[in-house]
């Protein structure tokens, strides 16, 4: 792993983001954002599950002013994001968002973006300059064009020449991006944090280095439209993890086509894998089994993924296939069940405790886990989210005074 690349850090509401501070997870709400109630509900879920920054989508007037009421609500900073309009994002500062996403390349005239820049100066929050590869990509309707000086901008935005098809989008992405940003540093506005998502790994991974390597504004990661959890997980893991590994990178989005609690656990996934932050859930170790394996192992790990959905954290847990090899296999986990013939054992560090009959192994394994003092107990609800006891441990406990 390579040191974190300096950065200035920007303040997100109560959230520092830059290489002085740890690398934030965010994720964005899935709800109507004018349904308050709805999309406060969600952010909670959020928040329980670790989510540290959240971005709501504000496409009209409605979803602007529900910005305030949502706000008072959560404990977690709001990001507003905002396309085509520059009165939605005068909008949405006004209604106290604490931070906004725009990409100036689509708010049609410069002197749009000078008046967004200047609200959020006025405000004192930060803006995300989010360019990504579709955003600059010729579309039908919309052709990208390059502008007379430096980078890109859509036609009928400020004109310009078209940029063919099959253009290396990479250096345009940070060229114009890196345009916004003088363009902000030139109304002396510097609370920046850039974004330069593109939907493969390799564009991701060259673009964010190349503009790494071009100022010290903090980072944000994501690979945009990643795809659903599977692929969307491999690309997303790819991507930010040779980028972390690179010590580029100051806060995450992991983005995938479903529930956004899922983006959050990936994120932290792939920031525990490298030692960047503590997992959020248990990890599971378990076997890929071959023909020494008698039972459906696959079914019994995701029992037992269910049934520790919502364990302590630090927790490893084995489900391995058989006894021939799997405690030894698996001898730091914290507890694990080795799979026999109608059969199991429960292991504890890789020392045999008990035998097990096939169909009881999760249930048992849960039970001499809260035996052993494994585990703090919450209860999953409905949706497989968590539910914790301890009046300590729900968000409005722990909401940020404003
Ligand atoms: Fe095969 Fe046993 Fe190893 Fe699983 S733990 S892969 S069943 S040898």
């Amino acid at each position: 792993m390579s040191p974190r690349r300096p950065t200035r850090t920007v303040c997100k509401g109560p959230v520092p983001v830059g290489s002085g501070h740890p690398i934030s997870v965010q994720t964005m709400a899935n709800t109507r954002t004018e349904d308050v109630a709805a999309t406060t509900a969600q952010i909670h879920e959020l928040e329980a599950l670790g989510c540290e920054i959240v971005r709501v989508a504000v496409l009209d007037r409605a979803a602007a002013k529900a910005i305030a009421a949502i706000r008072r609500e959560i404990r977690i900073p709001l990001v507003a994001d905002i396309h085509f309009s520059h009165r939605l994002a005068l909008a949405a500062i006004e209604a106290g968002a604490d931070a906004i996403r725009i990409n100036p390349g689509n708010l049609k005239k410069p002197e749009h973006v000078r008046e967004v820049v200047l609200a959020a100066r006025g405000r004192g929050i930060p803006i995300r300059i989010g360019v990504n590869s579709g955003s600059i990509r010729p579309r039908h309707g919309l052709q990208v064009a390059r502008s007379g000086g430096t980078g890109i901008l859509p036609v009928g935005a400020t004109g310009g020449t078209p940029v063919p098809p099959d253009t290396d989008l990479v250096p345009l992405m940070v060229e114009r991006t890196m345009d916004y940003v003088h363009q902000f540093e030139d109304l002396g506005f510097r609370d920046i944090v850039l974004s330069l998502k593109a939907s493969d790994v390799l564009s991701t991974v060259a673009a964010y280095r190349a503009v790494a390597a071009r100022c010290d504004y903090p980072l944000h990661l994501g690979v945009t439209a990643a795809g659903p959890p599977g692929i969307g997980t491999i690309k997303s893991a790819l991507a930010l993890g040779i980028l972390l590994s690179e010590g580029i990178g100051d806060t995450i989005r992991v983005s995938l086509t479903g529930p956004p609690h899922k983006e959050v656990e990936v994120a932290y996934d792939i920031l525990a894998s490298l030692g960047l932050r503590e997992r959020r859930h248990p990890e599971i170790i378990s076997c890929p089994t071959c023909g020494r394996c008698e039972i459906d192992l696959p079914a019994l790990v995701e029992q037992v993924e269910q049934a520790l959905r919502c364990a302590p954290p630090p927790l490893r847990v084995a489900v391995m296939g058989c006894i021939v090899n799997g405690p030894g296999e698996a001898a730091d986990a914290d507890i694990g069940v080795a799979a026999g013939k109608g059969t199991g054992y429960l292991f504890r560090r890789g020392k045999l405790l008990r035998e097990v009959r096939a169909d009881r192994l999760a249930e048992e394994l849960v039970a001499e886990m809260g035996a052993c003092n494994l585990l703090r107990f919450v209860s999953p609800d409905p949706n497989g989210l968590c539910k914790s006891t301890s009046p300590t441990d729900r968000p409005s406990s722990r909401r940020v005074r404003r």
